[in-house]
């Protein structure tokens, strides 16, 4: 199981023209075109990884072809992999379509404007990577104000105190 990524980001996708998909990419467990695709070592069938994981743990047999203990391998066949990468989908979040499946991963962390992200000054605000620029000019001349406030202060408290 991928557990590298921890974010999701099938979950901010959906498929362009899913009717159209072809059937040999779909999985019969989640009836979705394959994630990380795994063929059982004994029948040759393919099946999500995820998929496999969840339905391996209630049933222990191989979907397919019932075989007990079977083991899985990731599918490697890069015809299978790059149709899967060229399907279109959908980003949830900006509504841009025609994103190959293949590039939705680096859309939602590098590019969609509606991502939610934080500040890169590190500030602590919170926004669409839209709003971003917009809110760096802004939160760089405020950090620029404090900083001159914050050595205005000090001079001020650390003035000698001629008058008493
Ligand atoms: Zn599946
Ligand atoms: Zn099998
Ligand atoms: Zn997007
Ligand atoms: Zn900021």
């Amino acid at each position: 199981m991928n557990t590298k990524n921890k974010f999701n980001s099938t979950l901010y996708y959906t498929y362009v023209n899913e009717d159209q998909i072809d059937v040999e990419l779909l999985c019969i467990i989640c009836n979705e075109p394959y994630q990380s695709p795994v063929n059982c070592l004994h029948c040759g069938q393919t099946l999500c990884e995820r998929c496999y994981y969840t339905w391996e743990k209630q049933h222990l047999t191989c979907p397919f072809c019932r075989q007990a203990g079977s083991r899985y391998v990731s599918v490697i066949t890069r015809v299978v992999l790059n149709q899967l990468n060229r399907l279109n989908v959908q980003c949830i979040l900006c509504q841009q379509t025609n994103i190959k499946r293949g590039n939705f991963f680096d859309h939602i962390t590098y590019s969609c404007p509606k991502q939610i992200v934080i500040c890169t000054d590190k500030c602590g605000w919170k926004g669409h990577r839209e709003k971003l620029e917009n809110h760096l000019i802004k939160c760089r001349q405020k950090s620029h104000r404090f900083g001159f406030l914050r050595k205005w202060n000090f001079a001020a408290c650390t003035r000698p105190t001629t008058s008493s």
